[in-house]
């Protein structure tokens, strides 16, 4: 059975107490958890359980495999607890989520140019496109559009496509309904201001890098 993952369900919870439920060496699976792994291109959450440090965070299909410090000396059956660095996770919840409306404008505006990378820290966002010329072209459009959704505060709706293999996706109503399995804010309003700065990794590759403008 594998990790009961509270961070979808609340992604403002921070803290819970769970019981391990495997160990192998330093890697440990609890029952369950509010510590997100990296995946879907958005960075591992920092943290803590039983009071050890999360050194990594790696999804196995279903289940989320912590690796902690050697000689931790949890044993199957202990209850932890399970905690987060609370200001990472809601700057990683609103740059993945302005990420995500910036490639559904993006998409929606430039007849879908191809993405060919995304990567969401708790520092900054970058979103790559298959693209000719400067993609600042498009922050005229891009600016005001995302001021228009944040400003709207929207309710951003997630939910389970497929709870059996764990699907997962956002929906707004009236602009996108994507698949996602990353935490995501309950309204688009929690995005907040957000700066876009063109750079140009490559021949024919743009990129939108997104920061946090407060
Ligand atoms: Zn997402």
């Amino acid at each position: 059975m594998a990790a009961d993952k509270l961070f979808w369900e609340n992604p403002y919870l921070t803290r819970c107490e769970a019981t391990v439920t495997s160990v192998d060496g330093p890697a440990v699976t609890v029952d369950r958890t509010v510590a997100f792994a990296f995946s879907g291109g958005q960075a591992s959450d920092s943290g803590f359980i039983g009071g050890y440090e999360i050194v990594s965070a790696r999804t196995d299909g279903p289940e989320i495999v912590y690796t902690l410090p050697a000689g931790h000396g949890l044993v199957p059956g202990d209850i932890v607890t399970v905690e987060i660095d609370a200001r990472k996770r809601i700057r990683l919840i609103r740059l993945h989520f302005a990420a995500e409306l910036v490639l559904e404008l993006v998409t929606r505006f430039f007849g879908a140019p191809q993405k060919v990378g995304a990567n969401i820290t708790a520092e900054k966002a970058r979103v790559d496109f298959v693209w000719d010329g400067s993609i600042a072209s498009t922050f005229t459009m891009l600016e005001p559009e995302l001021r228009r959704l944040v400003e709207a505060d929207l309710p951003v709706e997630s939910d389970f496509s497929d709870a059996e293999a764990q699907r997962r996706f956002w929906r707004v109503e009236g602009f996108a309904q994507v698949p996602c399995g990353g935490t995501h804010p309950r309204t688009t309003g929690e995005v907040g201001s957000v700066r876009l700065k063109r750079v140009n990794p490559g021949a024919g590759v743009e990129r939108i890098e997104i920061t946090l403008a407060d």
